[in-house]
């Protein structure tokens, strides 16, 4: 059992206490004479510190999140913020890097396939670094890599706080909900304000049938942080670009990529493209669909359909093909019947029971539970910590606390994830009856629970969800397919008054309406995934507009607004999705073929989802993630089938 009842002034004790605990194993690292050093005294000894490390921290990092007290919080966020700078601070150490490097090049022992991929991956984190080069290298990398740090947090830091806004009157807001109009704020003349925050900016997009003030906020929106944001985007795509040069890599790309998947940059670009032949028909045909109908609503005959469109028409396409009434659905899910539903699904898919157990907790909302596998071994422990309240955490997201591993005596340390969301909350009247889309986040989310909890891996370094950035969203996109199956939403749906499940009509149109606009969609995303590999391929420097309008009209086919520079708020590719944005689209592949896989079988079959731990989610990353899908297929990834389930094929 895990406690989460830490304080604030505990956690304000806690730099000092895990720092100096963790200098003092890697003195004894670095103290070991050259001809004694192993792996078990060196390589091993380094990540069985860290691992410690990340242990003493995960709770009361996690707290920083979720708990009730702002004191507690505050410490929490305090406390990562300067622990995170000590991280970075490790893996530029030279006296780390240079015992692990010594006994890389004079291994005189076997290693297993796992204890080498330790040893690869510990020097490729070290290497990024810049601690493959020579002395003046390695300053210079460092201090470039501290540099870009300082851009990262000053471009998401700038769009956190604007502030842009337009003023609509009551006309402008025709055909949006009654309760999105109630929480606006109005200025002195009686106008409403619609900020470019998402909460305003994307139901207005999806619904105001004011041409003229869905431009006017595009504009706005797509000229967030703009100057300021495109110069600090065009510095830090210098700094990457200076970065791999020193490092000796073709690009910034296939320096961030040689540890991923997909490898390198051509790889990417081969994806990409192959994607893009795919989609373009279907994506024209559903763009001529909106453009008839735009031109039908407002009388007019023009070729193009523009950014400020696109949303607006889209959403009128699927009324008028689907006439899903996405409130009324809700009725069909009240929380606690999608929960047991999908414990149901799963525990049997599994071969697991969870069973709800009082733990300790950080909140009493807080639902806690122990799992158990078919031997009756306790393997995991789970929290659900589903509503919103003060100061926790505004998404949807799975935080692995504890990671399992194997632990010096011998035992293997019991991993605890927990699901943090904002679901919608039960009423004095109502139960909690969850969205449609809300339902996909929930087993999107326990996707990645399944990742943490069924790991068998032997080292922290690799446990649950350490894997491939392109690999990590596999599990939980795995898991989305379950929810359009027509069993599944059978098994998960029940009227909160008549008790009725969905019926098969309004199942139908579920799936259907999920793929109307699918090509569009993942054109969208192909247009991001592009421009990211672009940025990050080019050999000197460029117009990051210029590219972007071009791109843009060129991929998604709608063209970008003029006087906009949407890349000064494209957060993803200053905050960690740098030449990874295509990561996306490559595990929804990959997901996608998975759930071939699972469907040929019988998605309720326990044989299948036994392999699926054995060959996948046990292994998190200890095995090269391009191994583990051909073993779970037993042959090569293949397009098809997210092809056939965007809609493309039969
Ligand atoms: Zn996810």
């Amino acid at each position: 059992m895990y406690n989460f009842d830490i304080s604030a002034d505990e956690i304000k004790s806690l730099y000092e206490k895990s720092v100096s605990e963790f200098e003092d194993k890697i003195k004894k690292i670095l103290f070991v004479k050259k001809e004694d050093r192993n792996f078990n005294n060196t390589v091993k000894a380094f990540e069985n510190a860290l691992a410690d490390l990340h242990y003493s921290i995960n709770i009361p990092i996690f707290l920083a999140y979720v708990s009730t007290d702002s004191n507690v919080r505050n410490a929490a966020t305090e406390f990562e913020l300067k622990i995170g700078k000590y991280f970075v601070d490790i893996f530029t150490r030279e006296d780390i890097f240079n015992v692990i490097d010594d006994y890389s090049k004079n291994i005189k022992e076997d290693l297993d396939e796992v204890d080498k991929r330790l040893l690869d991956k510990i020097i490729y984190a070290f290497k990024k670094n810049g601690l493959y080069g020579d002395k003046k290298t390695r300053k210079k990398v460092k201090e470039l890599l501290k540099k870009l740090v300082e851009l990262e947090i000053e471009f998401g830091k700038n769009i956190r706080e604007t502030r842009d806004y337009i003023e609509v009157d009551e006309k402008s807001l025709k055909g949006l909900d009654e309760n999105y109009i109630k929480r606006l704020r109005k200025n002195e003349n009686g106008k409403y304000i619609i900020t470019t925050d998402y909460p305003d900016y994307i139901p207005f997009m999806d619904n105001s049938n004011d041409d003229e003030a869905r431009k006017a906020l595009e504009i706005k929106f797509n000229n967030r942080c703009y100057p300021k944001n495109v110069e600090i985007l065009e510095e830090a795509i210098k700094i990457r670009r200076k970065i791999a040069k020193l490092l000796n890599y073709k690009n910034f790309a296939d320096y961030v990529l040689e540890d991923r998947m997909a490898k390198n940059s051509d790889k990417v670009f081969e994806f990409l493209s192959k994607l893009f032949k795919d989609l373009k028909k279907k994506g024209k045909k559903e763009l001529k669909e909106l453009i008839k109908i735009r031109n039908r609503e407002m009388n007019i005959d023009d070729k193009t359909l523009y950014n400020w469109q696109w949303r607006y028409y889209a959403n009128i396409y699927k009324k008028e093909n689907f006439s899903i009434d996405y409130e009324k659905l809700r009725e069909y899910f009240p929380l606690e019947f999608v929960i047991s539903g999908m414990f149901d699904v799963f525990s049997k898919f599994f071969g697991v029971r969870f069973i709800e157990k009082p733990l300790p907790k950080w909140h009493y909302d807080v639902r806690t539970y122990e799992v158990y596998d078919s031997n009756n071994n306790l393997i995991a422990y789970f929290y659900f910590d589903l509503f919103p309240r003060e100061g926790k955490y505004k998404h949807a997201a799975c935080f692995g606390i504890v990671k399992g591993r194997e632990l010096k005596d011998g035992t293997y340390q019991i991993p605890a994830a927990a699901i943090v969301s904002n679901f919608t909350p039960p009423t004095s009247n109502n139960p909690s009856l969850l969205k449609f889309d809300e339902v996909v986040t929930l087993f999107h989310e326990f996707g990645h629970v399944t990742h943490n909890i069924f790991t068998k891996s032997k080292y922290a370094f690799f446990s649950g969800t350490s894997v491939s950035r392109d690999f990590v969203e596999v599990p939980s996109q795995v898991l989305e397919n379950w929810v359009y199956d027509k069993d599944v939403l059978k098994k998960i749906s029940s009227h909160y008054i008549t008790k009725e499940p969905l019926g098969e009509d309004i199942i139908r149109k579920i799936i259907e309406a999920k793929n109307a606009t699918s090509g569009l969609f993942y054109l969208r995303q192909l247009f991001f995934a592009f421009l990211d590999m672009v940025y990050h391929t080019k050999k000197s420097s460029f117009d990051t507009t210029e590219i972007y309008k071009k791109l843009m009209k060129k991929i998604f086919m709608i063209p970008m607004t003029e006087h906009t520079h949407p890349q000064a708020s494209f957060g993803h590719i200053m905050g960690g999705y740098e030449a990874g944005y295509y990561s996306y689209l490559w595990s929804e592949v990959i997901s996608s073929d998975f759930f071939e896989e699972f469907k040929k079988n019988g998605i309720f079959n326990p044989e299948v989802g036994k392999r699926y731990i054995e060959k996948v989610l046990s292994k998190g990353g200890s095995i090269d993630e391009e191994k583990q899908l051909r073993d779970f297929l037993g042959r090569d990834l293949s397009h098809e089938a997210f092809l056939k389930r965007i809609g493309l094929k039969g």
